[in-house]
């Protein structure tokens, strides 16, 4: 697959395209952010537990590192390919640049569905990929971190097995970590408490309450979708629906939350969760509710759904799973986005912060990380929202101008090699 074919790299260009000619961005810094600075292919063969050899394609893409250390997540799912790992990287550059933090974007995976390994089989792919890529990451190059079908464990391990080539232990390699070796409190979170900061800056906006007159619909159950249906529930919100691969489950009344993580962290389909209304997931997308959060995967909005989305806010908790013409078609019937680079940067600010606090050896309590998470998101917020007014565009072309301010800004101050 060559670089540009991905629904999510094309979709991303035509995004890059518009929001750069709104706001006069410089066609020379364009022009440069349209291509990833590095992008790395290796073969990941492991011994299966049945004696055979498989192999797998792995990657690493980073996208810019003009503001820091490349930064993103690895994804292990069956639809990894060149393409959206180069798009996804792209997504983290701006993500990185429109929240501030120190670091550029990249992001890495593998072409595996992690549900057909056994724990062993998975420990030997991280560990043969953390291999082949060595040679480009590092504390202070590039930093993985978990994304979709990689967990804490997995960071684990790909930092035991960098340590070990190293000769000595290097928590900075990744962040995501559990906290005993070496994690920050509140990263696991972190993705989904952003989400129900956003929902909630998102409301004052539309003078709209989080409370028990707000109902929201989550695609997916997972990483993200599961902290952001809790922190909006404990605030009074009902959350009608949530869904995973087998279907939706529905309750006009409020789900119990609680019953349906302790179902599903016993590798359970939540269609099976006795007592519950099933859906669809196109119902699911289509409910009458206040809020829906698409936190799974890409492309699950496109034109042809977009127009029986009946929320008024539209979180995107995955990184884009609102397709270029989804959310102008949303947006033009006074649908309000919050877009995935601001939505969900919960996730690597808090490892902004894991990295720093290793690289201090000092770590914070969970309030100070909460609060740090909170401001870095509502000036964030703020100031994607006052873009969205002063050019009267979407939320999603008004992130992407903040980033590229930033962005354009230190461009130009480091300059072009060789000039
Ligand atoms: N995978 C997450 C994302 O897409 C987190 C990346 C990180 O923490 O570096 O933003």
């Amino acid at each position: 697959m060559s670089l540009f074919e991905s629904p999510l790299y094309k979709d991303s260009l035509k995004i890059l395209e518009t929001a750069s000619e709104v706001m006069g961005l410089d066609p020379n810094i364009l022009e440069r952010l349209k291509y990833p600075k590095r992008a790395l292919q290796v073969a990941v063969p492991i011994r299966l537990d049945d004696g055979t050899v498989k192999t797998f394609q792995g990657y690493r893409v980073q996208h810019n590192m003009t503001l820091g250390p490349g930064k993103g997540g690895l994804r292990y799912h069956p639809k990894v390919d060149l393409s959206e790992t180069a798009a996804l990287a792209m997504l983290m550059t701006f993500k990185c640049a429109l929240v501030g933090l120190p670091l550029g974007g990249a992001k890495g995976g593998i072409c595996v569905d992690p549900n057909e390994l056994s724990r062993q089989e998975l420990q030997s792919l991280t560990r043969r990929f953390a291999t082949e890529i060595s040679m480009v990451i590092g504390p202070n190059s590039d930093i993985p971190a978990p994304d979709i079908g990689t967990d804490g464990q997995t960071m684990a391990w790909f930092m035991d097995t960098y340590s070990q080539l190293k000769g000595y232990t290097v928590p900075g390699i990744v962040t995501g970590k559990p906290i005993t070796v070496g994690g920050s409190l509140g990263r696991a979170e972190a993705t989904g408490k952003g989400v129900a900061f956003c929902v909630n800056f998102a409301a004052q906006k539309l003078n709209m309450t989080v409370g028990p007159e707000m109902k929201v619909a989550i695609h997916g159950f997972g990483k993200v979708a599961i902290p952001a249906a809790q922190d909006l529930k404990a605030q009074g919100a009902k959350i009608v629906a949530v869904s995973d691969v087998s279907g939706a489950i529905y309750d006009p009344e409020g789900l119990d939350i609680d019953k349906a993580v302790e179902w599903t962290s016993r590798r359970k389909f939540l269609k099976d969760l006795p007592g519950v209304q099933l859906i669809s997931n196109e119902e699911l997308l289509a409910l009458d509710v206040d809020v829906l959060i698409p936190a799974a995967i890409d492309g699950v909005v496109t034109k042809k759904n977009a127009d029986n989305v009946k929320a008024k806010i539209v979180a995107e908790g995955a990184n884009g799973p609102l397709t270029k013409e989804a959310i102008e078609i949303i947006s033009a019937k006074g649908g309000f986005i919050i877009p995935d680079i601001l939505c969900n940067a919960g996730g690597v600010i808090v490892s902004y912060f894991e990295w720093v606090q290793g690289l201090q050896n000092f770590f914070w309590d969970l309030d100070e990380i909460n609060k740090r998470l909170h401001n870095i998101l509502k000036d964030s917020f703020e100031n994607v929202y006052e873009a969205h007014k002063e050019y009267d565009v979407d939320m999603k072309k008004a992130a992407f101008i903040c980033a590229f301010r930033r962005l354009e800004r230190a461009m130009r101050l480091r300059g072009l090699f060789p000039s």
